[in-house]
């Protein structure tokens, strides 16, 4: 174990905690502060778009760690303290609290969502990345509210569903050809628009929002065929950009993410890391990738307290992509790659009854499994497709 006695996680989320346990977990003794800037305690993200929207759940239910667990990590954690820079060569984070020494630093500040370029009414558009939006967004769709959802993403159609559970109006606008055709192509993206309208949602694909009706509140969505759509609220999840605005002055190198080697230490450096929806690293298999997945957010900030306590032992971080995403009464699950040359193959179920499994195939071989409410068959392949990668990917 390399001598280290202060280690600092900046974002006290899913990838800033999971990191911590896995240290104290190895045996790291020394001392960890967890600084993030939500004033909340941390807590997990996945249920924001769901059973807090659908007011299924309290942001109690949701925590990330309970009261016995943050008195065993034994942390020093900082909340409602955001780092505003990072001076590399006296190794300190400045932050709204003070500065912070290290001997290593984690970078897990996460992403937030990409704004629409265009003038925003003051109330009633939304984005949802915190517990503070599902809250805010979930007091507004009540029963019968217009609500339009611009992108139909993970995030769109989660948002969509929740909203027409709580018995609002929806209306789904996709500026490409179908939900969620970008990531997982025409297939599914067909099986998907089948799903939204089964469930009343008003989608309108192959249109972009162009701009907002009303001054202080908002009253409607102007879309580029030149219709226009009525709204007492509009939620946009039109993707995410990594939180780097931060490290601007610090040298490291930024690309749509922390630039990272093999075993996610930021290129340049020998005491920086990044994990979670922040790093961009080099995948022994995929070539440079950034992944903004629960999943990955836990494995690499595992693999990241690895990197940090026994550099040269530590393993290249080769993970399988894998993502899920509730929606309606339908678990989308997705393992894999999906190049766009890869063809899509039913392998089990059928598309017309919703409960379906499918591969992506490029040439012979299966980069990509989907399952529409089939998990046992995703986890299959999953297990399969990550052996075959393994086996193949270069050594260290
Ligand atoms: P984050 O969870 O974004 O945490 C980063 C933290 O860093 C934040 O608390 C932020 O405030 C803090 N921070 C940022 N900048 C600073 C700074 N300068 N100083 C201090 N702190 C800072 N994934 C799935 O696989 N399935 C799902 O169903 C799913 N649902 C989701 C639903 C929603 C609404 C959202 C937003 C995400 C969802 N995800 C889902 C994605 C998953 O939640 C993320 O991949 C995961 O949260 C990433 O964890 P992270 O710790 O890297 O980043």
């Amino acid at each position: 174990m390399v001598n280290r006695q202060s280690i600092v996680i900046v974002g006290a989320s899913l990838a800033g905690i999971r990191c911590a346990e896995a240290l104290r977990l190895n045996g790291f003794a020394g001392s960890i502060a967890l600084i993030g800037a939500e004033p909340h305690a941390p807590y997990d993200r996945p249920p924001l778009s769901k059973q807090i929207l659908r007011h299924e759940r309290v942001p109690a239910e949701i925590a990330l760690l309970g009261a016995a667990d943050l008195s065993r990590l034994d942390l020093r954690m900082c909340l409602g303290t955001e780092a505003t820079a990072l001076d590399l060569n006296r190794q300190i984070v400045t932050t709204t609290s003070g500065e912070f020494g290290f001997d290593a630093l984690v970078i897990a500040t996460g992403a937030v969502p990409r704004r629409l370029q265009m003038r925003h009414p003051a109330d009633g558009v939304f984005y949802l990345r915190t517990l503070d939006d599902a809250i805010a967004l979930g007091a507004r769709i009540v029963p019968e509210a217009k609500v339009v959802v611009i992108g139909g993403g993970f995030i769109g159609g989660e948002v969509a569903s929740s909203a027409r559970a709580r018995g609002a109006r929806v209306t789904m606008l996709e500026a490409s050809a179908g939900p969620l055709a970008p990531i997982l192509g025409s297939d599914i993206a067909g099986v998907c628009s089948e799903l939204y309208r089964r469930h009343g949602i008003d989608l309108r694909c192959s249109v972009m929002a162009t701009g907002f009706l009303g001054e202080a509140e908002v009253s409607g969505v102007v879309l580029s065929d030149g219709q226009t759509v009525d709204a007492d609220v509009v939620a946009v999840g039109v993707g995410a950009k990594p939180a780097t605005d931060w490290l601007g002055s610090s040298g490291l190198s930024l690309a749509d993410g922390v630039v990272c080697d093999s075993i996610c230490q930021a290129v340049g450096t020998d005491s920086v890391y990044a994990a979670g929806d922040v790093a961009r690293w080099e995948h022994p298999a995929f070539g440079s990738i950034r992944i903004e997945h629960w999943t990955n957010a836990v494995e690499q900030a595992s693999a990241v307290a690895d990197s940090i306590l026994a550099p040269e032992q530590a393993q290249p971080y080769a993970p399988l992509p894998y993502f899920w995403s509730d929606q309606f009464d339908t678990k989308i699950q997705f393992a894999g790659v999906k190049s766009p040359a890869a063809r899509f193959e039913l392998v089990d179920g059928s598309i017309e009854s919703g409960a379906f499994a499918g591969v992506y195939r490029v040439g012979n071989q299966v980069t990509g499994c989907v399952g529409f409410n089939r998990p046992r068959i995703v986890t299959s392949f999953r297990r399969q497709m990550l052996e075959s990668f393994r086996d193949a990917a270069p050594a260290a």
